[in-house]
Parts: structure tokens; sequence; C-alpha cells
């Protein structure tokens, strides 16, 4: 899949992001329609539509976006606990085809999710 997404032009800096974190490999930024007090998107730098791409060698990639998201949330003072979420294909809702985590914190979640 070769079309580029929104993501892929937060990342070139083509389109603005309030960005909280970047390293070699992945960008976090605030969610434009925060769906809770904290919303962020963390991204691999690397283009992989959904979950359904992922090959062997993103297993080191993947890995650590996890860490990364733990960090995050102990920075962003996610203390009484946060949700990751990510979306896969339509059914799942997802929306942008470039994989991210959704790190949602700042209330109580419920659950089933909707
Ligand atoms: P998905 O539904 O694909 O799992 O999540 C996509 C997320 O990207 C949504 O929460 C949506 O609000 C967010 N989003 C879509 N376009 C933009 C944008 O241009 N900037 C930012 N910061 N977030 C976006």
């Amino acid at each position: 899949m070769s079309e580029t997404t929104i993501f892929r032009k937060i990342i070139d800096r083509e389109i603005p992001a309030d960005i909280v974190y970047e390293d070699d490999l992945c960008l976090a930024f605030n969610d434009i329609n925060p769906q809770s007090p904290t919303h962020v998107l963390l991204i691999p730098k690397k283009e992989i539509p959904t979950v359904n791409e992922l090959v062997e060698e993103d297993q080191t990639l993947m890995g650590h976006l996890l860490l990364v998201a733990g960090k995050l949330a102990g920075q962003l003072g996610l203390d009484g606990g946060y949700r990751l979420v990510i979306n896969c294909g339509r059914d799942g809702g997802q929306e942008v085809d470039h994989i991210h985590i959704h790190i949602l914190g700042g209330r109580g979640m419920s659950w089933p999710p909707g």
C-alpha cells in the first residue's frame, strides 16, 4: 500500500501536529479529536498499514512502541492507569491506514468498548 496517509504527512512535517515524543523509530502526538483528557497517538515511522501487514522483522519495532507507550504514560502523569488501543481494519474502527497505538487516559474507562 503506497497511499500517503495523514500520519506520513505528520512525520514529514507537511502538516502540523502537537508532538509529545519522537525518536528514530516512532513519533507521538496528541489526537486531533481526543476521546479522553489525554489521548496520544503513537506511530512507527515505518509505514505499516494495519496489524495484518506486520512481518517478523517488525517484532522489535512493535516491542519498542510498547516500551515507549509505557514511558510516555508515566511522563503524561497517567499514574492511575490508562488504555492502549490498536484498531485494525474497518470493523475494528481503524480510519487511518498507518499502524498507531492510542494512549487514552485521564478518566476511568468502561468495558466493553463500543
Ligand atoms: P483510528 O480510528 O484509525 O484508530 O484512529 C485515527 C485517529 O487519528 C483518530 O482518533 C483521529 O481523531 C486521529 N486523527 C485523524 N486525523 C488526524 C490529524 O490530522 N491530526 C491528528 N493529530 N490526529 C488525527
